[in-house]
């Protein structure tokens, strides 16, 4: 577990920033090949390690022992943790132009590291020697390891901790410490998963210590992060509006699939008047013929029935126009006033025009009918 009610809750990223003493950007040499580091995997859990156990225990025993060690890392609480030049040097090019720089200054250099705990410390240049840590060290300075390896650079632990952060040491608790210290430490990874991780769970999130340490020392972040929380909850209703629409056009769809079937084939109780019918005979295949039937039924029998007078008799009539639109030949259709519709739509106005325009492209697109009349084979083809 993440230890986030110990000491190391103390850790915030708002205050603890300036405390930490970061090397001069400028006196940082590049990457390159700089950091070969130990062939060791730094997990003991996972991966293949080529180093035995007893050369990774030389190296810690080396650490512990501070054997001819030459140089004192002053950490908090004026606690020093000894070491040797050669192992830092080698292991981290920051350690390198720091202990450069401070040569002639006695025989033991020293090298400074202020604001994060000393056993964060004492972690991190376990790591150096051994390229080793223990599980309950990483749950438990995470984030520290984090930025010690973005300021020493040492890219193999700073892979590390970002794993293991994605791998499960992220939670709603230190998301948003670890978001800021992500953009900080250049890791883009770690702060597009972290910014995944608040958006999504946007109420817990809100409500930690982090987010109002966050408010007060970066009002900016918050602002960004706020407005890509509209940005998403508008993206999620575009979503679910989008699902609707399609759910429309396919329910339209059908119904003229159906209407098709009704007036070609008849279905039940009702159909072309050259057709015999059962009332007792099974569901047919098209979903909407049931509903379709009823309507049909009513719009046969409606006393109303003129356009807009019966809310029934409206939708009827808006289908069978829908129908005409969509159908390849008026002159063997079945369907009633199809050829009407036809003559109808040349005298329409530009408005109404490209209202249906649209909606036939919809429905056709819904199912990928690539614009092509589709009511040809419906009604060529015998059921
Ligand atoms: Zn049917
Ligand atoms: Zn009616
Ligand atoms: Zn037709």
């Amino acid at each position: 577990m993440y230890v986030t009610k110990s000491r190391k809750a103390n850790f915030r990223f708002g205050g603890w920033q300036q405390h930490l003493q970061w090397p001069d950007p400028k006196n940082r040499p590049s990457t390159g090949n700089s950091q070969k580091g130990l062939a060791m995997n730094g997990s003991p859990l996972r991966g293949y390690s080529c180093v035995s156990t007893v050369t990774k225990d030389l190296w810690e025993r080396l650490f512990d022992s501070g054997y001819k060690a030459d140089v004192t890392i002053n950490t908090d609480n004026n606690n020093d943790i000894y070491a040797h030049a050669n192992i830092l040097g080698m292991a981290s090019p920051v350690m390198r132009g720091i202990l450069r720089q401070s040569k002639g200054r006695g025989r033991r250099r020293s090298i400074s590291i202020h604001g994060v705990p000393q056993d964060a410390v004492q972690v991190f240049i376990r790591f150096l020697y051994s390229s080793c840590y223990e599980k309950t060290d990483m749950e438990d300075y995470v984030l520290h390891l984090l930025v010690l390896s973005h300021v020493f650079v040492v890219p193999q632990l700073k892979r590390e901790c970002e794993q293991q952060l994605e791998l499960g040491l992220l939670t709603t608790d230190n998301v948003v410490d670890i978001f800021q210290l992500a953009l900080l430490c250049d890791a883009p990874r770690l702060s597009l998963l972290c910014h995944r991780m608040i958006l999504r769970n946007f109420v817990n999130v809100s409500i930690t210590e982090g987010w109002k340490v966050m408010k007060q020392s970066h009002p900016v972040l918050e602002k960004e992060l706020l407005e890509s929380m509209i940005d998403e909850d508008n993206r999620q209703k575009e979503r679910i509006r989008k699902v609707n629409d399609r759910k429309i056009y396919l329910q339209l769809y059908e119904a003229m699939e159906a209407l098709v079937h009704i007036c070609r084939d008849g279905c039940r109780t009702i159909g072309p008047h050259d057709k015999d019918f059962k009332e007792n005979q099974a569901p047919c295949n098209y979903t909407a013929c049931k509903g379709l039937e009823l309507l049909v039924r009513h719009f046969a029998s409606c006393k109303l029935r003129v356009p807009g007078k019966c809310i029934h008799c409206k939708r009827m009539w808006q289908l069978l126009e829908l129908h005409s639109r969509l159908c390849a030949d008026s002159d063997v259709c079945r369907v009633p006033l199809c050829r009407n519709f036809k003559e109808k739509i040349t005298r329409q106005s530009k408005k109404d025009e490209i209202k249906w325009k649209i909606l036939v492209k919809k429905i056709l697109r819904t199912k990928s009918i690539g614009g092509a009349p589709f009511f040809s084979w419906a009604i060529a083809s015998p059921s």
